[in-house]
């Protein structure tokens, strides 16, 4: 096996600051040490986050992007796990194995493992650096599918909370990637019926050919009126900004879990709850938050077996220099975008 040769290499790395500021830059990758990888990058997925960073939280140029997909060029001395040419999928936080919560068996709680973020070159660039922990192999699959590894674990993680049982009824809010991969998992594990409202109807139309029974726009039937028809959801799935959640308590059956991700950066994630509505109807509101990245082999078992549909979510592709317009076509759903990749050695 081909370890490192000690040289620097040469990528172009995409920056950007606020608001979408997008500059282009060549660098050089310093040497991976003992245990990391070099990659080159295959493809890249805008993540609803890497428009936060563009739009608001980037006041200096930044590099960015973290669903990443990538073939293994270059390994440290000590990397065993993978091996030149191999395509792998990339954690976007880890666990250490060595804390207390590792050692109690709670690696879901620790965020202490070796990640990738601190690197001078991110998942919009040809090439970076990441230490072998955060690293998933991923043989058999096509990039574009693969690309949504990351983005599938919250989804999984998301139903995984959301404890589906065998004939709940379902309700999905908010069909965006995640809720849709989540809407395409839920089909396997109900046999009750699963519905799902988004503002668009190019999102619904997709919701439909994942399993959706019924699908409706908040701008025409609100979710209390959709509840009503199906007396009460056991299970409603929330990946809406958070000023939805009170209209899905009241939209949940008596004993169901309201389950949600999603932030407003903007100051929305404060709320007032009906907490009588939770207790005396026996609800449960929980939240989901996928952090360290769990479930990447499930993921990409769920993705290579087209359970979870790739194809119908990964609408748009784009090379890195159209970077700019990529997160664009993301921010304003253009064409009916739904996850938008990028995919760096494509210039
Ligand atoms: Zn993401
Ligand atoms: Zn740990």
């Amino acid at each position: 096996m081909t370890k490192s040769d000690g040289k620097w290499q040469m990528v172009k790395a995409a920056y950007v600051k606020k608001p979408f500021d997008v500059t282009f830059r060549d660098i050089e990758l310093r040497p991976p040490g003992p245990c990391d990888v070099r990659l080159d990058v295959a493809a890249c997925g805008i993540c609803g986050y890497d428009l936060e960073i563009a739009e608001s939280l980037a006041n200096e140029p930044r590099p960015f992007g973290h669903e990443i997909v990538g073939i293994v060029r270059e390994v440290g001395s000590a990397v065993t796990r993978v091996t030149l040419g191999d395509q792998v999928v990339l954690e976007s936080g880890t666990f250490c194995c060595d804390c207390d919560n590792c050692r109690n068996g709670r690696v879901d709680l620790c965020n202490k493992g070796a990640g990738f973020g601190s690197e001078s070159a991110l998942g919009f660039a040809e090439g970076m650096i990441s230490p072998s922990r955060a690293v998933v192999p991923a043989p058999d699959i096509d990039p574009l599918a693969a690309v949504l590894a990351e983005p599938c674990g919250v989804a999984i993680d998301m139903v995984r909370v959301a404890e589906i049982g065998l004939t709940d009824r379902v309700l999905i809010v908010g069909a965006g990637p995640i809720g849709l991969m989540a809407l395409a998992i839920a089909r396997r594990l109900t046999t009750g019926p699963i519905v799902a409202a988004n503002r668009s109807e190019g999102r619904l139309a997709i919701a439909r050919r994942l399993g959706a029974d019924a699908v409706f726009s908040p701008r025409n039937t609100s979710v209390r009126e959709c509840a009503a028809q199906y007396g009460g959801f056991d299970r409603i799935l929330v990946t809406a900004p958070p000023q939805v959640i009170p209209e899905c308590i009241e939209a949940a059956a008596y004993g169901a879990y309201v389950v949600f991700i999603g932030s407003d950066f903007a100051g929305g994630g404060v709320i007032s709850l009906d907490t009588h509505a939770l207790h005396f109807g026996k609800k449960q509101l929980r939240s989901s938050f996928a952090s360290p990245a769990l479930y990447l082999p499930q993921a990409l078992h769920l993705l290579r077996t087209g359970a979870v549909p790739a194809a119908d979510i990964v609408t748009h592709r784009f090379a890195l220099s159209d970077l700019r317009e990529a997160l664009l076509t993301a921010r304003e759903r253009r064409d009916g975008a739904c996850k938008v990749a990028v995919l760096p050695r494509e210039d």
